[in-house]
Order: structure tokens, then sequence, then C-alpha cells
């Protein structure tokens, strides 16, 4: 089977190659400051135009906020199906069969997609990528980018307050409950998090109490996440808390109550308090980064 990989964007032109490292045979490049920012219209048609061409069986996304979009415009276009937000892909009986949550991440569910191509977005830091050793050394195609008539015009991205990633691709998240006391309180979450290179999430109760902005809650009315790793801090692991991060790589729980339910469904536990754990991690971590 041939793996094609196509980059779209502005100046990434000389990093096609190293796509070769991941397996990729063929990568096809879209290269023009008019792609610097994610345009629906404009990577579609792109997408589209390059899946016509080459007819794949099977069409890989991330499941970020571009990967989400572009996939079902895609699909509809190629008269589809597309399965989202996968965390395991198989071939059963030469069918392609994506398992991917339902209800809120309550049940894992197995879907076979009917059409071809297959198309399906996968949960950032669930498939990680391994580097092939010999790389494969690709053959690069540069697709000519002609802007297909579109009524957006995407001026700017802005990203809500100062966080550079979104909870859903982090692959670090530091999460704070109703244990942390008060939004002032968050900092130390904030401090850790800057070390780590991770991004500070919240439960709802937090939220609730306005120390919070709702972009940061996670769980069932909040984000699903899948980071590598979920550290929860004073949060005790409600069933709709527990919905939105038990895909999480591994999850580390903080909470000075020995009996609180996220013992029951973390990997690992400190019962403590937090104002006493929290700045003692991110001492330990400094070191370990090597950060002053
Ligand atoms: C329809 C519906 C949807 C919901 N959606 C969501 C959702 O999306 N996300 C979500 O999170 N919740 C959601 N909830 C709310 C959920 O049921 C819980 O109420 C909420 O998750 C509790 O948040 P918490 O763990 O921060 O607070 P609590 O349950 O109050 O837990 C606080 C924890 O902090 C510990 N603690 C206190 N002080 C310290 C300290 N100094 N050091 C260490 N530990 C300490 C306590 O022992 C306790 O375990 C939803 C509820 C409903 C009904």
């Amino acid at each position: 089977m041939e793996e094609h990989a196509l980059a779209i964007g502005s100046g990434l032109a000389s990093l096609a190659k190293d796509l070769g490292k991941y397996g990729a045979d063929v990568v096809h490049v879209a290269d023009s400051p008019e792609l610097e920012l994610f345009h629906p219209d404009y990577y579609r048609q792109i997408a589209l135009d390059l899946a016509r061409k080459i007819s794949p069986s099977i069409i890989l996304l991330p499941a970020t906020s571009s990967g989400k979009d572009l996939a079902p415009r895609l699909a509809i276009h190629m008269n589809t199906g597309v399965a989202t937000e996968c965390l395991q892909l198989e071939l059963q009986n030469d069918e392609f069969v994506a398992t991917r949550p339902a209800y809120a991440g309550k049940v894992l569910i197995k879907v076979n997609i009917k059409g071809t191509p297959k198309i399906a977005t996968l949960r950032p830091n669930v498939f990680t990528s391994r580097e092939l050793s010999p790389p494969k050394n690709p053959n690069v195609e540069r697709l000519q980018f002609n802007s297909p008539a579109t009524r957006m015009n995407v001026k700017d991205f802005v990203s809500h307050g100062s966080r550079k990633l979104d909870l859903t691709e982090a692959s670090i998240i530091i999460s704070g409950g109703r244990g942390m006391g008060g939004p002032d309180n968050y900092k130390i979450l904030e401090e850790l998090a800057n070390v780590m290179g991770g991004v500070v999430g919240a439960s709802r109760a937090s939220v609730d109490a306005g120390w919070r902005p709702h972009s940061d809650q996670v769980g069932q009315t909040g984000k699903t996440v899948s980071p590598t790793l979920y550290i929860a801090c004073g949060i005790s692991g409600a069933i709709q808390h527990r919905v939105g991060m038990i895909n999480s790589k591994i999850i580390v729980a903080i909470n000075k109550d020995p009996e609180a339910p996220i013992f029951g469904f973390a990997d690992y536990g400190i019962v403590g308090d937090v104002f006493e754990v929290i700045p003692a991690l991110t001492r330990e971590m400094t070191k370990f980064y090597g950060k002053n």
C-alpha cells in the first residue's frame, strides 16, 4: 500500500522531505501565502482535487479544529462517510473498522464506513508518530493552488486568552477542580503547566464558580481530551468529568480525600493537599526539565 501525505500551508516546502521519516512515499505540497491560515474552502478544494486525482482508499486527518472542519467537507463532496475522533483503526477481513467514543465517551463503538474513500479523524496524542529507520525518500509533488470562489474571508485566528494550544490537542493537561479553592490559586497550576509544556484545564465546579472560562472545562458538557498525561488536582472524579478525560494515556490524581472516586480510575494517586503537592511537583519538574 502506498502512503501519500498532503501538506498545506505557507513556507513548508523545505519540510516536505521530512515526512519520509514517518512513512510517506509521496508528499503533495500546496504552499502559498494564501494558505498560511486554515481556510475551509481553500483547504477543502486542495484535498478534494488531490483525492480525485489519486483515488485513495483511506483518508486520515487529525481530530484538531481544522481536521474536524475539513473531514466532513471532504466526505460530503465525495459522497462517503467519516468516522470522527477515532481511537483505533483496524482492517477486519479487508473491512476498515474505526473505534470511536459515543454518548460523550461513555461507550466506545466500532464503525464501519460505507463508501470510498473511508475518511477518519484521529484523536491527537492517541496515534503517535514513529520514525522509520531507514527513512523513506518521498517524491515531492507541488500542487498548483488556484483559489476557488469563496464567500469566506479568513482574516486571523485569535486564541482565547493566552493559551497557545487547545486542550483537545495538548499532550499534557494540568486540571484543577473545586479543591483549588479559588481563581487565584490556579497560578500554581499555570506554573507547573509552564514548566512541563502543558495547558491548564478545569472541572465544571470551578467553571461554574467563575474561576475558569468554559473553554477550560473538561467533561460531558466541556471538552473531551486525550493527552499523554492528565494531572487532576482537587477534582473528585464525577462521571461527567471522567467521560471527558478517561482516554488520557496516564492519569495522575492529587486529592486529600483517599476515598475520592478519581482514585478508582487514576493510574497514579497522590493523597495530599494540592497546595503542598503541586509546588513540590513544580520544583522537581523544574529540575527535571532543566529550567531555572
Ligand atoms: C448534566 C451534567 C453535566 C456535567 N458536566 C460536567 C463536565 O463537563 N465536567 C465536569 O467536570 N463536571 C460536570 N458536571 C458536574 C459533576 O457532576 C461534578 O459536580 C463536578 O465534576 C465536580 O467538580 P470537582 O471535582 O471540581 O468538585 P468536587 O466534586 O467538589 O470535588 C472537589 C475535590 O477536591 C478535593 N479537595 C478539596 N480541597 C483539596 C485540597 N486542598 N487538596 C487536594 N484535594 C482537595 C476534595 O476531596 C474533592 O474530592 C456535570 C453535571 C451534570 C449534572
